[in-house]
Parts: structure tokens; C-alpha cells; sequence
């Protein structure tokens, strides 16, 4: 019997049907001078060849839409259709970017309403929406920093940075002219008060603090904190890049905190990575308003206008308004939400990463042993005797079908795994994921070669790492 692979069809592959009435020269119709002399250049591909081929790419990648995305301190969570669907709404996308106030109150007006939540969100008392990353944000808040200790005529050049902060931390602060001083976090993996005091001296600037910081835990000694540095006249810079676990839980306000940027595109409902637009709002104590960057959005009881009087503003830090569609993403999903749905969503967070934490503490090593926030670390180090790291950990999990977590970060855990569930995942898919973890740390210990061979599902197998760090060839 012929097998169905053998099959030949005797007709082509092409369904037009026959013509059925004589065939006339184009010449009959067109006077020859009107007629091009050349082919028109078309693309030799038809669209359905270029549909195929893209939507063969697509599939290539790993996704949100796809599956659990465990990527600690990146918050790729789910994100609502419906975002994508009021930041495409036409009488947004159309606006220009210089119409008059008076034509563009609907905008200002879903700017005003943003600041005015997130103010609320954070306890603060002033907003800007500018910035466009959560780091641009940091810079902002730095340069905020500055102009403040200008205007008292104080010099301060530190900026003190736990060892347990964003990488992106360090590097805002040096770009913003200061220098960083690196504290070390006790063994429970937060700042103590002595050491704080210990650095302290008349050039601190402030402390900038990420909380919950990179272990996924949260920094219980921040108020007190706060008073070592306002004692001294310096401020408190609370990175809230990771307010996916505090929102509707806590106002940062209460912890003495002087200055906060927020990332929309991790904690509202902007898909975070790929490039693509960010939105980091910085929002203010009463005593450094006048130094946010100009213009704000205001409201006078009838007009939403904008506030280019700032007695001492840093000058504007981006083009225009900002990221707007990504602050429309966040005004959508913050109105859906509603406080108790904000709250709700931290929540989630932390029970998911807790959940995923208890479950794994068997297999792996936990540097610390504390409940955990939105994320949490876990180190591979156990596994070294038997040729196993964190990274080999990763590439295992690709076939499996999950992404990796973030690995080798923080820097102060070997063989770090740092993982963030996000609120999005169901248990059902929490579960997955510590299946797929366990049958990793048995193979790690019983079968240590077949982990060295992953991935072997995925478009691309393993890389020399080296190799393509030092010799980037991304042309082929
Ligand atoms: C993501 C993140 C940042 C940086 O945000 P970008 O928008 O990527 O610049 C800063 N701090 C923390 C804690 C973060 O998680």
C-alpha cells in the first residue's frame, strides 16, 4: 500500500480556475506609451511565503503569552489585553505632540489621574511622569538629590548603595556625578542600623535602597533607617522598581522615604523586556517638589494644564510628555484594579513566590532562610561537586519549557537562581514549574551529564559563552 507521504496529486497545486474567455493583448486596451517598459519591482516573495516565515520566528521565542516567564527582578508578568487596547485607541495614538492644552485635556487629564494614584500608591505628595525607565528614573531622583543640596549650599558627594541593591543603582548614581559607597547587608540579608551609622558621615547624600532588595526580602529596618539618615540631613531613596509586592500594603511614605521611582512597565501592566517603551514616574516629598523636572501636569478645578514653573526644577529629562501609551497602559490598569485589586495583586505575588520557595528548599540550598516577598534566591552550590551550576540549571529548564530565572545575581550568593513567579501564574502552572525544578536537582545529583547536553529543543543549543560575549556576530 502507497503510504500517504507517497501520494502525488496529478493536478498543481493552484485552484484558479481555467479561463473561459479568449485571451486579448493588454495593447487592445492601453495606448503602448501608457504601458511600462520595465517589470514593476515587486517582492519576489508573495505575503503568504512572508506570513509563514514570520510567524515561524515568533514561535521560535519564549514569551509571556506563551508561559511562566520566572525571571527574578524583572516582573514578567501577564499583562491585560484591554491595556493594549485603550493605548491604541485613535484619539490617543493621533495626538500631536505639540497641540495646544486646551485640545489635549483627555490626555493631560489620564496624566493628572496617574500621578495623582501613584502619589496615592506611594503616600507621596508630588509626581513626575518623564522619566522613561526605571534607571532614567533613578538618574532623575539622583539629579533631584543634587539640586537639592545645591540650593542649601551643602556639598555631599556619597551616595551609600547596600550590596543587596539593583545593578542599576551604582551606575545612576555615578552618572549622576556622585560617588557610590557600597554597605554590607547582615546575614539575614537587610541593612542593619549599625552599619548604616558607620558610614554615615557629612557627605552622604542619601541612601539609595532597593526594597524589597534582590534577595526577595523585605528591608525591616527602613524606618529606622530613615532616621539615621534624616538625623544627619541626608535623604532616603527607596528604588520601587519591585512595588509589585508592597502596592496596597504599605505606603513607602510611612518608612520615611524622600524619593521613589516606580516601573510601569514591570508593576502596571507594561510588558517589561524586549526593548520596548518604559515608564519610570519619580515622585517627591513636599521639601523637593520644587526640584522635579518641569513640566508637571496640574489641575486648577477646571483646566489641566502644564506647570512650567518649578522654582528650582532640574529641567526637563525627556522629549515631549514622556512614554504616554505606557502611562495609558497604567491608568487602565490601575482603574480596573481598584485598590483592593492593587492589594490583591501584591499579595499574589508574595504567596506564588512563597509557595514556589517552600517547595523547593529540599532540593536546593536557600542562602536565606526568611520568608520571601515577591522573589526570592536560591543557590545551585550543592551541586558543583558534580560538574552542575546554576547555568547548566537554566539551560535544563528550556527544555522543560520554562524560561530561565535570572542567574548569578544577586552577587552575593554563589550560584545564584534569583526567581519571580509574578501574580499572573495559577498553581497549576506554579506546580509545573517545581516538577520540572525537582527533576532538574535529581538529575543534578544522579545523572549529572544528560543536564550538560540542554537545551536540545530549542532553536539554538548551547553557546560558548566566551565566544559570544567577546565575538558578537549577530549577521546571519
Ligand atoms: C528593573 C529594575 C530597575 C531598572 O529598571 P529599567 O527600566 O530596566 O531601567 C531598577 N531597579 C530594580 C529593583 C529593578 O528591578
Amino acid at each position: 500500500m502507497k503510504l500517504l507521504c507517497e501520494y502525488k496529486s496529478s493536478k498543481k497545486n493552484d485552484y484558479t480556475p481555467a479561463l473561459d474567455i479568449k485571451e486579448k493583448p493588454l495593447t487592445n486596451f492601453f495606448n503602448t506609451s501608457q504601458m511600462r517598459k520595465n517589470p514593476m519591482r515587486l517582492s519576489p516573495i508573495p505575503e503568504r511565503e512572508v506570513v509563514k516565515h514570520f510567524t515561524r520566528l515568533s514561535e521560535m521565542n519564549y514569551h509571556v503569552d506563551k508561559g511562566m516567564y520566572p525571571l527574578g527582578s524583572c516582573t514578567m508578568k501577564y499583562n491585560p489585553k484591554v491595556c493594549e487596547d485603550t493605548a491604541s485607541l485613535n484619539e490617543l495614538l493621533g495626538l500631536h505632540p505639540e497641540a495646544p492644552e486646551s485640545e489635549i485635556q483627555g490626555a493631560l487629564e489620564i496624566m493628572f489621574e496617574l500621578g495623582e494614584f501613584l502619589k496615592e500608591i506611594a503616600g507621596m505628595d508630588a509626581i513626575t511622569l518623564q522619566p522613561q525607565a526605571g534607571s532614567h528614573g533613578e538618574l532623575t531622583g539622583l539629579l533631584i538629590t543634587r539640586a537639592y543640596f545645591n540650593s542649601k549650599k551643602e556639598v555631599r558627594k556619597t551616595i551609600l548603595i547596600p550590596d543587596t541593591a539593583h545593578g542599576t543603582n551604582p551606575a545612576s548614581s555615578s552618572r549622576a556625578g556622585f560617588k557610590t559607597k557600597e554597605i554590607k547587608s547582615n546575614k539575614d540579608g537587610i541593612l542593619d542600623v549599625e552599619n548604616l551609622e558607620k558610614a554615615m558621615d557629612k557627605d552622604v547624600a542619601a541612601l539609595m535602597i532597593t526594597n524589597p532588595n534582590t534577595l526577595g526580602v523585605f528591608e525591616s529596618n527602613i524606618k529606622d533607617l530613615s532616621k539615621v539618615l534624616h538625623k544627619n540631613g541626608a535623604l532616603l531613596y527607596m528604588d520601587g522598581a519591585n512595588l509589585n509586592a508592597l502596592m496596597g500594603i504599605a505606603k513607602v511614605r510611612d518608612f520615611g522615604v524622600d524619593i521613589i521611582h516606580f516601573n510601569l512597565h514591570k508593576t502596571f501592566a507594561t510588558p517589561h523586556g524586549g526593548g520596548g517603551p518604559g515608564s519610570g514616574p519619580v515622585a517627591v516629598r513636599k521639601h523637593l517638589s520644587e526640584f522635579l523636572p518641569v513640566p508637571t501636569v496640574e489641575f486648577d478645578g477646571k483646566q489641566y494644564k502644564f506647570n512650567w514653573k518649578l522654582k528650582n526644577s532640574i529641567g526637563k529629562v525627556s522629549t515631549f510628555y514622556g512614554a504616554f501609551q505606557v502611562m495609558v497602559k497604567a491608568y487602565t490598569y490601575i482603574r480596573m484594579l481598584g485598590a483592593d485589586g492593587l492589594r490583591g495583586a501584591s499579595e499574589q505575588a508574595i504567596i506564588n513566590s512563597n509557595y514556589l520557595l517552600s517547595n523547593l528548599k529540599e532540593e536546593y540550598d536557600i542562602p536565606y532562610k526568611k520568608n520571601c516577598m515577591h522573589e526570592f534566591v536560591l543557590s545551585a552550590s550543592k551541586f558543583k561537586k558534580n560538574g552542575i551550576r546554576a547555568l547548566d540549571i537554566a539551560k535544563a529548564l528550556l527544555d522543560l519549557g520554562y524560561h530561565a530565572p535570572t542567574i548569578y545575581f544577586p552577587l552575593i550568593v554563589a550560584e545564584a537562581m534569583m526567581i519571580e513567579p509574578t501574580e499572573t501564574e495559577s498553581k497549576e502552572s506554579l506546580d509545573g514549574f517545581i516538577e520540572a525544578m525537582k527533576t532538574i536537582a535529581k538529575q543534578a545529583e544522579e545523572n549529572p551529564d544528560v543536564l550538560k547536553n540542554s537545551p536540545c529543543t530549542t532553536p539554538v543549543g548551547r553557546l560558548d559563552e566566551v565566544k559570544a560575549n567577546r565575538d558578537l556576530d549577530v549577521k546571519w
